[in-house]
């Protein structure tokens, strides 16, 4: 068992409160860290050490060069590092050791492909209509950057923000998610290694309302880096609106995967499953609605039944593992609650639909993957974001009926089409109202590639090129050639 401070200023604090939080193994319920219970008073610490590195000393007034030199030092090191970081983030969060291998090893590009741009973007001269004026603009960092992150990747989410925010000369106070705050913890010592200055990254932990509220509300924050529900977003952009800060806000999904008949089946079945079961369904992207034309509907079903239904569900930690555990309790009751939803509006439960019991393990916060048919899309569980292993199957017969039901939702995160029907696939991707449209494939994103959301799904966009300039502001300067003479009290 290890206890957790928080991280300012290079050094391990205590929290001013002394409370501490339990982290437990959501595949053996053990409790396993405690981490720091912050508050305002350490927010406050957090957020000051920050503007200390940001206004003066090493930081202030390095070069875009050398920050970037140190962010792909970081790469190395994320690298050098990846199968513990990948440990790490299973026995916080149960997602598959499958994944999560892959996932620690990539994200190390984030902080490589930024570390490339850092001294990459440019100011310009522009051309002038005032004669004897001469005039620039420049793309400065903001300051302090608060970055709040949610529990179902959180150093990959971590990476959207921290990258792109470093390589423009920001610093930053990080506040995981109260559920999975170690691998973020861990992390600085990370980020200490590569040389990147004391008080450039802080992490404070604790509940969302507790030290997240607290941090988003402080003076000296410039701008908001958010990643959770729809719910805890809104209230972040509330206080933001106070304060007239900007935002980055990547919340919720409800996504449709969208199968005509023309499409290959396999590849589809194969894309609807991992859409929908992979990390246990707990993802923004998750295909949850699947909107099926009614002339392949019940062979669809049939393949997609057979196939979730032979998952192997267990330990995350064994690379033979399908489905894992649930995060935690609280989203374990959700679904739990969900299902039973579905089944009262009339849904039918074709897979799945209860708990399952694991074997060889005391705590046991297992779904069945379940699959509902017959669901119409004025139903709860085709509006409402689940974030777990249950998918909505709804049928659709014309290409305009997929469209209208598609976007017929509060939400807009992400889509998916299967055809194979190029003038299709483009019409599709042209109406179909979401940040990322996916192809014949399915969870894709990169580095390089925008990703957000429409609608209630988001604000701004993470990774790609233009994300950096999310965390810059640009000042135009004017120089006068000739000093101005004449009437002072007549604007010109
Ligand atoms: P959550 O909103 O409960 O919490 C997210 C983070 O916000 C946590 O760190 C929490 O402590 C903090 N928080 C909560 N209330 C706050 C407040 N009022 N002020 C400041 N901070 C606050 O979300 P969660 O349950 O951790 O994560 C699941 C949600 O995240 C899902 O809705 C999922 O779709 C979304 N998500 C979105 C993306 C994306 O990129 N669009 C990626 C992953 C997860």
């Amino acid at each position: 068992m290890k206890t957790y401070n928080h991280y300012i200023n290079g050094a391990w604090v205590e929290p001013s409160s002394n409370a501490y939080l339990d982290t437990d193994n959501p595949y053996t319920g053990e409790i396993w860290a405690k981490i720091a219970r912050g508050n305002a008073q350490d927010v406050d610490r957090a957020v000051m050490a920050a503007k200390a590195a940001f206004d003066e000393g090493e930081w202030a007034t390095m070069r875009p060069t050398q920050r970037g030199k140190l962010l792909v030092r970081l790469a190395e090191i994320i690298e050098r590092e990846s199968a513990w970081l990948a440990e790490l983030e299973v026995r916080d969060n149960g997602k598959l050791i499958a994944e999560m291998g892959l996932q620690t090893k990539y994200l190390a590009e984030w902080y490589r492909y930024y570390g490339g741009l850092a001294d990459k973007v440019e100011g310009a001269v522009l051309p002038s209509d005032r004669p004897g004026m001469f005039n620039f603009t420049r793309h400065e960092p903001l300051g302090v950057v608060a970055m709040i992150t949610a529990w179902n990747s959180p150093l990959l989410l971590l990476a959207w923000k921290l990258a792109p925010a470093l390589a423009a000369g920001n610093t930053a106070v990080v506040k995981p998610s109260e559920y999975t705050s170690v691998s973020t913890l861990e992390f600085m010592g990370l980020i200490k290694e590569a040389g990147i200055p004391d008080g450039v990254v802080n992490c404070v932990t604790g509940l969302g309302m507790e030290a997240g509220a607290p941090l988003v509300e402080h003076p000296h924050v410039a701008k908001a880096a958010f990643t959770g529900s729809d719910t805890a977003g809104q209230k972040v952009y509330e206080s933001a609106a106070k304060k007239i800060m900007p935002v980055t806000l990547e919340l919720g999904g409800k996504s449709p995967n969208i199968v005509f008949e023309d499409a290959d089946l396999d590849a589809a079945v194969n894309g609807a499953i991992s859409g929908i079961f992979a990390a246990t369904g707990q993802t923004c992207i998750a295909g949850s609605r699947l909107l099926v034309q009614r002339s392949i509907h019940d062979k669809f079903v049939e393949s997609l039944v057979r196939i979730a239904g032979d998952a192997r569900i267990g330990d995350p930690m064994s690379m033979d593992t399908h489905v894992g555990p649930v995060t935690t309790l609280a989203q374990y009751d959700k679904i739990l609650h969900y299902i039973d939803v579905a089944k009262r509006e009339g849904a039918v439960c074709a897979l799945g639909g209860k708990p399952y019991a694991a074997s060889g393990v005391a705590s046991s916060r297992f779904v069945e993957p379940t699959i509902f048919t017959g669901v119409t899309n004025d139903m709860k569980i085709a509006q409402e974001e689940v974030f777990g292993p249950v998918l909505s199957v709804i049928p659709f017969d014309t290409e305009e009926d997929a469209i209208r039901i598609a976007n017929d939702i509060v939400f807009g995160l992400a889509a998916g089409v299967w055809t194979s029907d190029i003038g299709r696939a483009l019409r599709m991707s042209e109406k179909l109202k979401a940040g990322t449209v996916w192809i014949n494939t399915y969870r894709a994103v990169s580095f390089m590639t925008p990703f957000g959301g429409f609608k209630r799904s988001g604000q701004g966009r993470e990774s790609g090129q233009d994300a950096i300039k999310e965390y810059m502001q640009v000042k135009s300067v004017w120089i006068a050639q000739t000093m101005a003479t004449g009437n002072p009290f007549i604007m010109r």
